[in-house]
């Protein structure tokens, strides 16, 4: 076999020896200009008709950019910038490829011009548009910060899973609403929230206009947060109980005279009265297997308590005053290892 172009006898690459395979092929081709639109709001790309997260918006608009050989393989970039001032820089490009099984090394320059826009998911935000209001609000109290940061980190991961917004969050009654961009991860969100927090939650929908011949709606979503939460203590039936967990259907409690589990639904802990936490430490006096006598800091009496299975008491243990009575507080560790159903731990 020869060489259409210098006759030359040996392996050919499209009838050409290598030699002329390699001065007549190029493997990459890239544009003298690159214009890298991004987003002023968010730092996205546009890249291809699309906005795009981008680490190093120089490296993908160059990437973009790029033409490869139809049958090159294997491409490696690499590109080197050099910013002439914020908005401009000149790069260099290295490209490495495999064509025919030849092995191709390029050095190409190229400037990438910078230019700002907004893309359309933050002009919308920046309109403060939303399509779903989610209200998250707990029953006979105020959400503590704790579960006010959750709610906004739930919904911040969310909307960024879903490519849309939290286009504005106020704290209200108590609670706090979101404006979420889209209805569908207004839902989802909602959604989370109420799983998170064994909550209801409720939609209502409200027409707000007509757009190209079809009804446009805002759906306000209501999550109601039980009044209780884990490591409340609570007044119930007679007994007084330390909330250790609870799933969407069941509340597990230990009720503080002997430790004991007891189950619940949610309605069961309906007219539950919560108490104030006020549990403090109390020195150990004495102890027998059965019982324990401590120090009541309060009125330097010594108190016998019935020691529930599994207690374990060292120098203080935690105390839980209710009207006259002085509960044991069971002990964190066998507290959180022989729950199964727990959520959430406080
Ligand atoms: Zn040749
Ligand atoms: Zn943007």
């Amino acid at each position: 076999m020869f060489c259409v172009e210098c006759g030359r006898e040996g392996k050919l690459y499209n009838n050409l020896c290598e030699n002329c395979f390699r001065k007549k092929t190029v493997l990459a081709n890239l544009p003298s200009d690159i214009d890298a639109v991004t987003c002023s709001c968010c730092n996205s790309l546009f890249l291809k008709k699309k906005w795009l997260d981008s680490k190093d918006i120089i490296k993908d608009a160059v990437s973009s950019a790029v033409k490869y050989h139809d049958d090159a393989e294997d491409c490696v970039l690499d590109v080197k910038p050099v910013y002439r001032d914020e908005r401009n820089a000149g790069v260099t490009v290295n490209v490495r490829g495999v064509i025919f099984g030849l092995s191709f090394m390029e050095e190409h320059k190229a400037e990438v011009k910078i230019k700002n826009a907004v893309c359309p998911k933050c002009s919308k935000m920046l309109g403060k548009y939303h399509e779903a209001i989610i209200q998250v609000r707990a029953s006979d109290r105020k959400l503590n910060e704790e579960e006010i940061n959750t709610v906004l980190s739930v919904a911040e991961q969310m909307v960024k899973a879903c490519d849309t917004f939290i286009s504005n969050y106020e704290k209200m009654h108590g609670g706090i609403d979101l404006y979420i961009g889209s209805m569908s991860a207004g839902r989802q969100i909602a959604k989370s929230i109420a799983d998170k927090y064994c909550a209801k939650y409720s939609e209502s929908p409200k027409l707000v206009g007509r757009k190209n011949g079809k009804d446009v709606y805002r759906v306000t979503f209501a999550v109601r947060l039980p009044k209780y939460r884990t490591g409340d203590f609570v007044y119930v039936n007679g007994r007084v109980l330390m909330i250790k967990g609870m799933s969407k259907s069941m509340i597990t409690g230990a009720d503080l005279e002997n430790h004991a589990e007891k189950l619940f639904k949610h309605d069961e802990l309906k007219n539950a009265k919560i108490l104030p936490n006020t549990t403090e430490d109390a020195v150990v006096v004495s102890g027998s297997e059965n019982e324990i006598q401590i120090l009541d800091p309060k009125t330097y009496k010594t108190v016998t308590l019935i020691k529930p299975k599994n207690f374990r008491a060292k120098e203080t243990v935690r105390i839980m005053r209710y009207k006259d009575d002085v509960f044991l507080v069971p002990n964190a560790q066998v507290f959180f290892t022989k729950t199964n159903i727990n959520t959430e731990y406080h």
